[in-house]
């Protein structure tokens, strides 16, 4: 069976020797005579396999000891309301920088419960550009400071962090998690669903220090206080087993077939160099971000012609390159190159669009 170059948002592709892992792995997790869906969560077997998915985290993103790591559900969406419940609760303020749909959705969730001061935006031009920051709008009482960091969406990423002094920094990284290494110490906390570049769906991601937790609102639900699953090491209650099962195989692939961070780095500036270089080139086909933001992990591009990007799509698809259609707010296409995507990928598809090109121009 040929297997589809998936270009998809999220869920997204997985390495192939993680899915030829897991199949092997199956019927008989280790000789425990179970597959991992069917074992217990406080079984010998999965305590050891949350435990080396939570160490590999650690090593391979070199987090600090005085932050907690927790393995949780509910989405990245869930921390668009943790964050607030569980932060804004000093002054009941937070700065937000609006920078697409994701960094939108966390804002409108977080005004519910308290001050939001939008420091800027970049919806006057769909989003395309990463906002220029000026110090002097932050809010020096403000609980927290929240960005998106790399906006999924839009193909925008963030090059520099603001500086925001003793504020603590708090981060989206859903679709850029694991794409290069990324120094946690700038942070307050780091949140991330997993199903971009780590698992499939249902397992989310939260990296924060450890004095921002336990001060929750009083109001904040047992599930959606961070101090319940840190003191419980994850497993207050039935964690999603069988991803973080694969995220621990997925972070083995990082360590041991790929070689870390800075080699993942070096591979995606590599593929994304590649499909940049050609967008830059095209007369048919172009990038819909200016290039100093543009992001590693998603490109989005236009023809300039809807029927054109449509039959683009749709001859993509037939020859094997699937989940190319951009998102319904950019139009065009959108191609998410995460980790999993191999050089060769990215090279077939550029090849296909230069084809494309000749036969449409
Ligand atoms: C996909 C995505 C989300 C939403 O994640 P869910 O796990 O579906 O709730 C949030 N932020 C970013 C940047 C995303 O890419």
């Amino acid at each position: 069976m040929a297997r589809v170059y998936n270009f998809s948002a999220g869920p997204s592709m997985l390495p192939e020797s993680v899915l030829k892992k897991a199949a092997a792995e199956m019927l008989d997790y280790e000789g425990s005579g179970q597959s991992v869906m069917e074992m217990s969560h406080r079984s010998k077997y999965f305590d050891k396999i949350i435990k080396d998915c939570e160490a590999l985290l650690r090593e391979i993103m070199n987090i600090p000891d005085n932050y907690k790591v927790l393995l949780l559900q509910g989405g990245c969406s869930s921390q668009f309301t943790m964050v607030p419940m569980n932060l804004m609760t000093k002054n009941g303020k937070a700065d937000y920088v609006i920078t697409g749909q994701w960094a939108k959705k966390a804002y409108q969730e977080a005004k519910r419960y308290g001050d939001i001061n939008v420091v800027a935006s970049s919806e006057d031009k769909t989003f395309s550009y990463i906002p220029k920051l000026d110090k002097s709008t932050f809010s020096p009482d403000a609980d927290y400071f929240y960005i998106c960091m790399n906006n999924t969406i839009y193909g925008t990423v963030y090059h520099e962090l603001p500086d925001t002094g003793d504020v603590p920094l708090v981060a989206d990284i859903s679709s850029c998690l694991m794409s290069e290494p990324i120094d946690v110490s700038k942070f307050g906390c780091l949140i991330a669903g997993a199903q971009k570049n780590l698992a499939p769906a249902g397992l989310t991601i939260v990296i924060i220090r450890e004095d921002l937790i336990g001060n929750a609102m009083d109001i904040t639900p047992t599930m959606f206080n961070y101090e319940t699953h840190a003191k419980a090491d994850s497993l207050y209650n039935t964690p999603p087993c069988y991803t973080i099962y694969i995220a621990k195989l997925v972070l083995e692939w990082i360590k041991n077939e790929i070689g870390g961070l800075d080699k993942l780095k070096e591979l995606n500036e590599k593929k994304a160099k590649l499909l940049y270089d050609f967008l830059d080139n095209s007369k048919l086909f172009k990038g819909t971000v200016v290039p100093e933001d543009r992001s590693l992990m998603n490109v989005p591009f236009v023809t300039g012609d809807k029927d054109l990007d449509a039959k683009f799509v749709a001859e993509a698809t037939e020859a094997g390159f699937v989940n190319l259609k951009g998102h319904r707010t950019v139009g065009g296409m959108r191609a998410s190159i995460y980790n999993a995507m191999p050089y060769e990928g990215v090279e077939k598809l550029v090849d296909f669009m230069k084809k494309f090109e000749e036969a449409n121009a």
